[in-house]
């Protein structure tokens, strides 16, 4: 599977997968069919879980056995139901049983860490100073920030979530993360290794979007921006990441808006999207002009944010934009004339339903993602 896994899609080459299961991965299927159906829906009976998934009392009743066994799920009691019969008992993950560890490397200062529960639920949090630090320091950083948690572990660990910036390919693998001084940097390897637990590490804009999706109530069809020293974005269509054919979807931030006779960009390039939105660019804008310029540079930013993100949403079809940073800058003039330009560019039959709103999620949201990586790889919930 390694060898033939086509960069992009999950499913390889194969557009359309093949629907057969094969008999020895049905039992993980369903298996995860159950989970999900308790993670999602919580407290249920056997019944009303083999009503939902469409599977047997008897693969049911036999799954749950296993489950429980394992610690994963518990009963909770007995349904109030006034049907004759004796009532049913109620199941639901014990989602106190293992811990999860996830790691936010977005921020420029400092890398930070939690321990959560598997309903996504930061228990404990850890922060170490970047200091400066790159290349293999910056490694040894991520390292001791793990090694602090893990010290602070109640529960069994279920795996190791990293969001990171830069591009990272399927394997885990920081291709590129110009502020760490990583290239080919092989994280998940690192660290599956050093701690001998499941590791997955995803861009930090990935590992937001699926949080926003899990956590944060949003469609199957979303794009998360970023905005914080650069701007990305986060893709999920379908309910799927968008990896794209070099793992890059998603990177808007050097993508030149206009006619390119902006601010020149430390990319070598003017006017990009990041000269117009990165957090350090419009603060010193605010900075400069006083209160009374607030709101039109502000409503700027926004208006070039909407014209970055038109052509986006006309073309997949989006049904959601959430923005994620600080919301000082985000929340009010910037987000309303970003919207404003969606609507102007966009048609009204086809997007009129179109929402941009702030996560909730705050600035947990790429460690709350990394979570989401683990319960998805692990458990195969979300
Ligand atoms: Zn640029």
């Amino acid at each position: 599977m390694a060898s033939g896994r086509a960069r992009g899609f999950a499913t390889g080459r194969a557009l359309r997968p093949s629907a057969k299961i094969l008999p020895e991965h049905a039992r993980g299927h369903n298996r995860s069919l159950v989970l999900q159906t308790l993670y999602r829906a919580g407290r249920q009976s056997r019944a009303d879980i083999a009503r939902s998934t469409g599977l047997t009392r008897v693969t049911i009743s036999d799954l749950v056995s296993e489950l429980m066994s394992e610690g994963l799920v518990i009963e909770t009691g007995f349904s109030e139901d006034v049907r004759p019969g004796k009532p049913s008992t109620l199941l639901d993950i014990d989602r106190s049983a293992f811990q999860i560890i996830g790691i936010d490397l977005s921020d420029y200062a400092e890398f930070r860490g939690a321990l959560l529960d598997l309903g996504g639920n930061i228990q404990s949090r850890a922060e170490l100073s970047l200091a400066g630090s790159t290349g293999a320091d910056a490694t040894a950083k991520v390292v001791a920030l793990v090694e602090t948690l893990i010290g602070r572990v109640t529960a069994p660990v279920l795996g190791v979530g990293v969001g990171s910036p830069g591009i990272v390919d399927r394997e885990g693998v920081v291709l590129s993360a110009p502020n760490l001084g990583w290239e080919d940097e092989p994280l998940r390897r690192i660290l599956s290794e050093r701690f001998n637990l499941p590791v997955l590490v995803a861009n930090d804009a990935n590992a937001a979007v699926l949080a926003e999706h899990s956590f944060g109530g949003a469609d199957q069809d979303l794009m998360l921006v970023r905005v914080g020293h650069g701007v990305g974005a986060g893709l999920l269509l379908g309910g799927s990441l968008l990896f794209g054919s070099r793992f890059a979807a998603g990177e808007i931030g050097h993508v030149v808006v206009g006619t390119g006779d902006g601010t020149p960009c430390a990319c070598g390039k003017s006017g990009c999207l990041e000269t117009w939105l990165a957090a350090p660019r419009l603060d010193a804008r605010l900075a400069a002009s006083g209160a009374s310029g607030r709101h039109e540079i502000l409503g700027d930013a926004g208006r070039h944010l909407g014209l970055a993100l038109a052509p986006v949403v006309g073309a997949l079809n989006l049904s959601e934009v959430v923005l994620s940073g600080p919301a000082h800058l985000l929340d009010g003039a910037l987000a309303e004339a970003a919207i404003d330009t969606l609507r102007n560019r966009t048609m009204a039959q086809i997007h009129g339903d179109l929402r941009l709103r702030m996560t909730t999620l705050g600035e947990d949201i790429v460690m709350r993602g990394a979570a989401v990586m683990v319960l998805s790889g692990q458990l195969g919930v979300s």
